[in-house]
């Protein structure tokens, strides 16, 4: 092959005679953008790939970017499109058009019934550098940050939302009127960024349950005449266990009993190092009624998404969550979304959750009507059949019959899955056949305890419990019985909340209920470890060793009509039972290696037959014994029981 400025993913494919997903595989590892069909290199980069193309024979391994259409896996899998269409309906049941991003699971499946594996390529995270002088191939393109403020309540959280709102967004024109819709967004000379509109943790979370990961940076605020209190702790437990960026705005410095210093030193304590300490966290003196710092503010939630290189394609595929939705008499379902990917454009039809539609109309928070909205852009949207629920993804259609079709796999996917198991959230029970499936090697927990005091010690013991393969993670502890804030972090992070010495408030046992998520409490410290540590045992994988159990020796073949042939044995060492694994050897030679089917002694069924016995024995699908035969008997034992 000629060595050209493009280089053609399908040519390179079959030099090598693989399929071009080989080659995406290839590239991902390499850190080499490309668009599915060609990637930019020189001589030196195509020397690299090749080696590594090599290395890359007999895998099964393709790559796949993450929201794959059938188009694109097609295109991996050097098959035609119609062919692929044909194999989700009729296989799989899946109705999707060619450029309908699939979920990755079913992209998954989709790749392996070809017999291939798929692996997720992030292009993002080169494993090596490699001398590229090719310019990004995707229309990537810099987007707003996407902000949720969390914290205690009454220290500042829906002042702080308000005031930014009114020096940023109810510019002179539109006469500081604003539409509440859910998320607005503000715009600074050094960029714009996107606010959540619904303060604390449980919407963050509902919307996490669900599986939507919308907020890029979160702010925390702590009053500053307050300090950390137990929602602050709740909050910081959230936001960690999201793996999302956070800064700590300090807030009502105008306070005359403010103390920001005291905030900085409480932090550590629970895992938040500011910079200031050498840690990593921005914090920023505020005051939500004066607005001081606020600027300084806005500056730090820019330079932290400047750090976080937030891109999307406005002309990629369409995605976005719903942020809230609602009935609203004359309107009918309205609903907030946040668009992440591509563009959304009125007459669009989508697909949203279990419901569909075509775009009606769109509004944006300034009440204005939009007829396009890109990423990180937060729209009101008309136009659905029906009510989604915050967290919902969105999908595109290419039209409202192929929308209802989607909607209509995910409601019947979704129900299928509400009867098989809940969804969401953990119970004892559930954790070994998560384990099994490899989805879990970590038990998660939620502790809460009366005091101070119990809490540090339960925290102590629980974080001795694990061994070599499961360990148990604390996710979140605090002082005071469990709130329904505890549920939701539970149910997001597949977690089981803990009590000691406290109960549920009764708005957590319902939504624990909803939730399928386990609380346990307990009055004896012991107990509770002693669950916990049970736990941890059930979720290993259960190991087996032979264990030796007795000799047999074959005197006599009994043939009946029947049932078969019955061998006759007496017992020379230790015994023999019903369900042992049994080798035959007959001189040195191995001449059966199975089960025991039938055990009896005279006429009777029995389990077992001791030394000095006689019984007749079956093998499971075997009969070619002979007199003189020794089985050799033993039973399998799970060692870590
Ligand atoms: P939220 O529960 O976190 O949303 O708190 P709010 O925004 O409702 O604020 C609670 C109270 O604190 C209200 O009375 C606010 O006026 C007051 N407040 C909020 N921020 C400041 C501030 O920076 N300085 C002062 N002095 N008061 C504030």
């Amino acid at each position: 092959m000629q060595v050209t400025e493009k280089m053609n993913i399908a040519d390179l494919a079959k030099e090598f005679e693989l399929v071009p997903g080989h080659v995406y595989a290839v590239l991902a590892d390499l850190g080499i953008e490309h668009d599915g069909v060609s990637f930019d290199g020189d001589e030196e980069t195509m020397e690299l790939v090749r080696a590594a193309m090599t290395e890359h024979i007999g895998s099964k391994e393709i790559a796949l970017r993450p929201n794959s259409t059938p188009r694109d896996v097609a295109m991996a899998l050097g098959v035609s499109q119609p062919d692929v269409q044909k194999t989700l309906m009729t296989k799989m049941r899946v109705m999707a058009t060619l450029t309908t991003s699939l979920k990755p699971d079913v992209a998954e499946k989709l790749v392996e019934t070809y017999g291939y594996m798929a692996r997720w390529a992030d292009a993002a995270k080169p494993k090596r550098a490699v001398p590229v002088h090719a310019k990004s191939a995707g229309g990537a393109q810099p987007r707003p940050p996407v902000v949720t403020i969390m914290g205690h309540v009454d220290h500042g959280k829906t002042s702080l939302l308000d005031y930014i709102r009114k020096a940023n967004v109810a510019s002179k024109e539109h006469g500081g009127i604003t539409q509440h819709i859910g998320a607005y967004q503000v715009e600074l000379p050094e960029g714009k960024i996107t606010f959540l509109d619904t303060p604390g943790h449980a919407a963050f979370t509902a919307m996490r349950a669900r599986g939507a990961q919308v907020t890029d940076v979160a702010v925390l605020v702590v009053a500053a005449d307050d300090g950390i209190m137990p929602q602050t702790i709740e909050a910081i437990a959230h936001i960690q266990n999201a793996k999302v960026p956070m800064i700590v705005a300090v807030n009502k410095i105008d306070r005359p009993n403010a103390n920001a210093e005291r905030v900085l030193t409480q932090l550590p304590e629970h895992n938040v190092i500011p910079e200031t300490f050498g840690g990593q966290v921005i914090t920023a003196p505020v005051s939500a009624i004066t607005g001081e710092g606020v600027p300084h503010l806005l500056e730090m939630i820019l330079l932290q998404a400047e750090v976080l290189n937030l891109t999307a394609d406005p002309k990629g595929t369409l995605q976005g969550s719903v942020i809230e939705a609602k009935l609203e008499k004359g309107r009918g379902p309205v609903a907030t979304i946040l668009i992440q990917n591509g563009t959304l454009k009125t007459g669009d039809a989508i697909a949203v959750g279990n419901t569909y539609g075509r775009i009606r109309s769109m509004t944006n928070y300034l009440g204005e009507k939009m007829t396009e909205a890109g990423p990180s852009t937060p729209v009101e949207v008309l136009g659905l059949e029906d009510v989604p629920g915050a967290g919902d993804h969105i999908e595109f259609a290419e039209d409202e019959r192929t929308a209802r079709g989607i909607a209509g796999i995910r409601a019947s996917d979704a129900h299928d899955k509400s009867l098989q198991a809940p969804t969401r959230g953990m119970t004892l029970s559930q954790l070994r056949e998560k384990l099994n499936t490899h989805e879990l090697k970590e038990l998660n927990l939620v502790v809460k305890a009366d005091v101070q005091g119990s809490v540090e010690a339960v925290r102590g013991m629980l974080e001795k419990v694990k061994n070599e393969e499961v360990e148990s993670k604390i996710i979140h502890s605090g002082v005071g019985s469990i709130t329904e804030g505890d549920i939701l972090l539970a149910s997001a992070a597949n977690a089981i909340v803990v009590g000691f010495n406290v109960k549920p408030e009764p708005g957590a046992s319902r939504e624990a209920e909803r939730r399928k998520v386990e609380i346990r409490t307990y009055k004896i410290i012991y107990e509770l470890i002693e669950d916990i540590e049970a736990a941890v045992k059930g979720m290993l994988e259960p190991k087996f060793e032979e264990q030796y159990l007795g000799t047999v020796e074959v005197r006599i073949r009994f043939q009946f009509s029947k049932k078969g042939v019955i061998a006759g044995c007496y017992v020379t060492d230790g015994k023999i039972t019903r369900n042992a694994g049994c080798r035959v050897t007959r001189g040195k030679d191995q001449v059966y290696d199975g089960k025991i089917s039938t055990l009896k002694h005279l006429k009777d069924d029995v389990r077992e037959v001791t030394m000095g016995m006689e019984c007749g024995i079956t093998f499971d699908n075997w009969e070619q014994f002979k007199e003189g035969d020794i089985v050799q008997a033993y039973e399998m034992v799970q060692i870590n029981a």
